[in-house]
């Protein structure tokens, strides 16, 4: 397809314009350095590189192979229906079937289906032209991305993660002397890396006192384009309508300091998947309990990736006073860091209450 044009058929026909984003995947290798000035009172590089042989940490009870005990897989949604009936419309009229425009090898087409998947990234047409509002956060720091090449000497098996002045950085190797690299920086500084030298001038931000492995990152070369992004999470109060679904970053987005974009898009795509595999008439799907899980799951991801930023991603002295209080505290209190298993082994594996203001007050104020 090299171009395509949404609309639905109907009243609220509207024509759209093409957009789109790349996915990263995340890269999860044995060790973890973790590198904060401000966590370790009198040394220049501490705290001493966290060696995790085997990966995470798993919280307990985690078991990786079981399958998530997700409402769609039990059913469990069916039991709080939701108050919108958009995503819960069995036995109702079907809706009209919806229409996609493109153009291909030069020719128009226009393709229709009892049911059109939305995964269009974070500017969907198809969420535009189904009418779904798309709410979203106030960001917090931008957020930039960059694969690099050509770093021989940063460990292959070495992910590092660390803030300093005013920038933060996470470093995630590919092999092959490659390493994707992301920094965050404050929200003042829009045009901080823009321009053709931009993506140079990031990497040279890579070069941090705390973490003097950096160095092999910082001679390495861009191997791509530089995008930067606020780090805002967006969602949908429900990521459907009639005749339409949305996965992925249709349907909203996490903030990607926790880099968990494609495990939610891959969940959206089972989850919608059983749904549709439940049921021959695509034309009036019941997507309620899909909705309600993403809504939860969305919501919790939003709380751990807003302490994420917190901790990681705000500069001055305040901010590192509180990086090393929270280090300090959580070598006492492990708990005070539990929010972070929501990321390895999925928001739903964590009681509620860490998902509260009492739990972030706890992590933030002390
Ligand atoms: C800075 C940054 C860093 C990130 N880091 C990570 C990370 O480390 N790990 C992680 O898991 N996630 C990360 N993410 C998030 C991740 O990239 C997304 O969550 C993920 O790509 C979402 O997948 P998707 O398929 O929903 O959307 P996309 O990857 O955006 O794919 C949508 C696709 O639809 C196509 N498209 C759009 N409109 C049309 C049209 N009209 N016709 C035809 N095609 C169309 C687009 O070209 C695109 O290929 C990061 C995001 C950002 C912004």
């Amino acid at each position: 397809m090299d171009r395509a044009v949404g609309r639905r058929r109907g009243p609220a026909a509207r024509t759209l314009r093409p957009a789109g984003l790349r996915g990263r995947p995340p890269h999860h290798p044995p060790r973890h350095l973790r590198r904060d000035p401000g966590a370790c009172p009198g040394r220049g590089e501490p705290p001493a590189a966290r060696h995790l042989p085997g990966g995470y940490p798993r919280p307990p009870g985690h078991r990786p192979s079981a399958p998530l005990p997700d409402p769609v897989r039990r059913g469990e949604g069916r039991r709080r229906p939701r108050r919108c009936g958009a995503c819960a419309s069995p036995g109702s009229r079907p809706a009209p079937p919806p229409t996609v425009a493109f153009e291909h090898d030069g020719q128009a087409r226009e393709a229709t289906a009892p049911l059109l998947v939305g995964a269009d990234g974070r500017a969907s047409m198809v969420r535009e032209a189904a009418g779904i509002p798309l709410h979203q956060d106030a960001p917090h720091h931008w957020f930039a991305g960059l694969l690099v090449e050509d770093a021989h000497d940063w460990d292959p098996q070495l992910q590092a993660i660390g803030t300093e002045d005013d920038f933060g950085f996470l470093a995630f190797p590919q092999g092959d002397g490659k390493v994707r690299v992301y920094g965050g920086y404050p929200l003042d500084q829009a045009r901080r890396f823009k321009g053709s030298d931009g993506p140079r001038r990031f990497l040279d931000a890579f070069a941090l006192a705390c973490s003097p492995k950096n160095a092999a990152l910082v001679s390495g070369k861009p191997a791509g384009p530089l995008f930067a992004y606020v780090n805002a999470d967006s969602w949908t109060d429900e990521p459907c309508a009639p005749g339409v679904v949305l996965i992925g970053d249709a349907a909203g987005w996490n903030d990607p300091i926790i880099g968990l974009g494609l495990s939610i898009t891959y969940r959206d795509v089972r989850l919608v998947s059983d749904i549709l595999k439940a049921t021959d008439d695509w034309a009036r799907v019941d997507f309620g309990a899909y909705a309600e899980e993403r809504a939860e799951r969305m919501r919790r991801l939003r709380f751990v990736g807003q302490i994420t930023a917190a901790i990681d991603m705000e500069f001055g002295e305040a901010a590192r006073a509180r990086r090393r209080s929270l280090f300090e505290r959580s070598a006492a209190d492990p708990g005070l860091k539990a929010h972070a298993f929501a990321v390895m082994a999925g928001p739903e594996s964590l009681p509620s209450e860490l998902f509260t203001d009492a739990h972030r007050a706890r992590v933030l104020e002390g």
